[in-house]
């Protein structure tokens, strides 16, 4: 386990003041998991372990973690959430989506919204998209000033230290799918019946900004993966690959969180059930 999340973070973590190199980076994983069936089964085994330490996380009441995962359309936001926390009790895990804000979110600086979601001590929260999308698509189509999108780099920081100081594990995923698959997840949305509803043609102005997102999420990689909370990037064109990395990194990080359940002040022999 040691060992296969260490080549996990080989490959996906962005070290703290090194260029990510997206255009670089691999969206296939065969090296680390070459054998579906035997990533599948990790993926099962991890989600339950995730399970069993949020219970003791919540027991605890210490921290909390909170998991952002970022990409673009179809890059498996949903699936993910879909795949690596099914095993988790729905009271321990809490899921934020975050779409285009509201007058009443636009009327608060932009990080008012993502803090009222952070999840509370003994909770999982999972962020589907995130603050990220304020350097995102608000840098891309132009929604502010590019002042205004420059300093939200250090403010991102600076909030995410301020999450992290206050027992929050801030674990974040940008989900790198290729141009290729991504044009074949969205012919799948017009082809398939059940997916019609999926189909946004907006994803399809988007797909046509592909280099500028890119760059933007390069520059967003680049400037906010820190020491206290990291970027990896995960190769997820190939959807079990995608979910056996960030199971098996969520349960490393929840392990390595050693959350333990309270001890009580009292003797269960103390007491007798009549
Ligand atoms: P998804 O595409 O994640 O399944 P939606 O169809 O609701 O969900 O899309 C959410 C949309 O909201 C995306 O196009 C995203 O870029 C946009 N969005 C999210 N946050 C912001 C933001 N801060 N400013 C502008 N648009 C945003």
């Amino acid at each position: 386990m040691a060992k296969l999340t260490r080549q996990i973070d080989d490959a996906v973590l962005v070290a703290p003041g090194a260029k990510s190199q997206l255009r670089k980076r691999a969206t296939v994983a065969d090296d680390i998991f070459p054998d579906r069936e035997a990533a599948e089964d990790a993926t099962k085994e991890n989600a339950r372990a995730i399970d069993a330490l949020q219970d003791a996380l919540w027991a605890e009441r210490r921290h909390s973690v909170l998991v952002i995962l970022q990409g673009i359309d179809t890059s498996g936001k949903d699936g993910t959430v879909r795949g690596v926390f099914n095993r988790c009790g729905p009271l321990g895990v809490a899921v934020t989506a975050f779409g285009r804000p509201s007058d009443e979110e636009l009327a608060h600086d932009f990080l008012w919204r993502v803090h009222m979601a952070a999840p509370k001590r003994g909770m999982i929260g999972v962020f589907n998209r995130s603050q990220y999308e304020d350097v995102l698509v608000v840098k891309v189509r132009g929604l502010a000033p590019p002042e205004v999108v420059e300093q939200r780099y250090d403010e991102i920081n600076a909030f995410e230290k301020h999450l992290t100081d206050n027992g929050v594990c801030v674990l974040k995923f940008m989900l790198n799918i290729s141009k290729d698959e991504q044009r074949e997840r969205l012919q799948a949305r017009l082809d398939d019946p059940k997916k019609n509803w999926k189909f946004n043609a907006s994803d399809l102005e988007d797909r046509k900004l592909w280099d500028d997102y890119q760059r933007a999420y390069e520059i967003a990689l680049d400037r906010c993966s820190t020491e206290h909370a990291p970027w990896r990037v995960v190769p997820a064109d190939r959807k079990w690959q995608r979910n056996a990395i960030i199971a098996a990194v969520v349960r490393k990080e929840l392990e390595d969180m050693a959350p333990v359940y309270p001890k009580p002040d009292w003797k269960p022999s103390d007491f007798q059930i009549t």
